[in-house]
């Protein structure tokens, strides 16, 4: 029987409250409207993002709110004014969006959408402000447009990736934030030539993709800054040939990294949300030539100091949400490269846990363990 046109009731882990556990509740989620599609999520993997919204220490508090923005899953009905996705399609649901009319849509250079750009304040849909989730008729805030701890959720078009549909869901949905943006950060904009050296702060999942790009680009030497040790053994896997802990030296990283490579490195891609990790990637560069690129999610009242020198001195410093990736017409071609086994992901998963257990996912990152956590939604 379709459910389309209806409201459906289903589990959602909502988050009441920063820093308490989430709960799984019944909520009811309302149909599609206009530009919206309503999908059935099956996986969904926890990223620091949610971590940092959830915890708010740095960040504004909204809730009571539905979390997760890394995830697969499938069409199950469309809006009105919807006419490339359908039921069925397997999707991925994406952070940030691509209306393809705007400026940013239409210049090559750019992913930062007019219309859905990443908006981490927004709690309701675009097309009225409201939300589609409820629980005995009180609203529950969406979070980045996405909110994929639910087993339905609803999302607008243009941030809805429609992707090969023999791609194993469990595995692809890590393409959904995470390794698309640490991969296409090094690929798409540190860019770095073959035989470069290049930095990478944070070896998360996020930074082992990037990592991963430095890989792939042929860079002659990988250098893996990391405050917690027991990243570094899993690191290697990733090609990251040298560890730096920032701790183990009483000058400034930036420095130790300037001394070990006779000047600087060619790129840093920083992965850790810092602000001092987000300097340092940047001092460490060459001067000259030396690019750095952003790619941590800053706390709200943080700024970014360094010496103008340092750019006069012709160093870059860039940023990037989502590894400059258009969702749409970028990422099924991402997919395509898992499927070629051009690009590897299974070694990024490190954990799945069922629904009912979405806590222990959060656990294990806020004690630094393992790299993705997929939680499956059918248990
Ligand atoms: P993670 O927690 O798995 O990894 C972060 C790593 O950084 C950890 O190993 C931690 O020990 C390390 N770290 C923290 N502070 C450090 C410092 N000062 N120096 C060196 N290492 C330090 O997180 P993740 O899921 O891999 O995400 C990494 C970052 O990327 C987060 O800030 C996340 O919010 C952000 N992110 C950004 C985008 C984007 O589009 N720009 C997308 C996804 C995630
Ligand atoms: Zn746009």
């Amino acid at each position: 029987m379709s459910t389309a046109g209806q409201v459906i009731r289903c589990k959602a882990a909502v988050a009441w409250e920063s820093g308490k556990p989430l709960s799984i509740e019944e909520v009811e989620v309302a149909p599609p409207q206009k530009d919206e599609v309503r999908i059935k999520i099956l996986f969904t993997s926890l990223c620091h993002t949610d971590v940092y919204f959830w915890d708010a220490k740095g960040q504004n508090p909204l809730f009571p709110r539905i979390l997760g923005h890394e995830a697969g899953g499938i069409v199950e009905s469309v809006g009105e004014g919807v006419t490339d996705l359908k039921p069925g399609d397997h999707v991925l649901p994406i952070f940030t969006g691509e209306c393809k009319e705007c400026p940013h849509c239409l210049s090559e250079e750019s992913n930062m959408c007019d219309l859905l750009r990443i908006n981490t304040d927004r709690v309701g849909m675009i097309n009225d402000g409201k939300s589609r989730f409820s629980i005995n008729g009180k609203p529950i805030y969406h979070f980045l447009g996405t909110s994929t701890f639910s087993e339905y959720t609803v999302v607008h078009v243009g941030q809805v990736a429609k992707i090969n549909p023999h791609a194993p869901l469990d595995k692809v949905c890590v393409l959904s934030c995470g390794m698309s943006t640490g991969f296409g950060a090094t690929v798409n904009v540190a860019k770095p030539k073959k035989g470069q050296s290049v930095a990478i702060f944070g070896l998360g999942a996020v930074g082992l993709a990037a990592a991963e790009g430095a890989r792939v680009s042929g860079a002659s030497r990988i250098i893996g800054i990391d405050l917690n040790p027991s990243r570094f053994e899993q690191a290697k896997k990733f090609g990251v040939t040298d560890f730096v802990n920032p701790k183990d030296y009483n000058k400034p990283v930036q420095e130790v990294i300037v001394e070990m490579t006779g000047g600087g490195v060619d790129r840093s891609v920083e992965c850790t949300g810092s602000i001092q990790a987000m300097i340092s990637a940047f001092e460490c560069v060459h001067d000259g030539w030396g690019v750095a690129v952003l790619v941590g999610v800053p706390n709200k009242d943080d700024a970014f100091k360094t010496h103008p020198v340092n750019l006069l001195n012709e160093k870059t410093l860039k940023g990037t949400f989502f590894g400059n990736y258009k969702p749409r017409s970028d990422i099924p071609a991402v997919v395509e490269k898992y499927m070629n086994k051009e690009l590897e992901l299974d070694k990024f998963i490190t954990h799945t846990v069922p629904f009912s257990e979405i806590n222990k996912a959060f656990e294990l990152m806020l004690a630094g363990e393992g790299l993705r956590c997929v939680i499956r939604m059918d248990t």
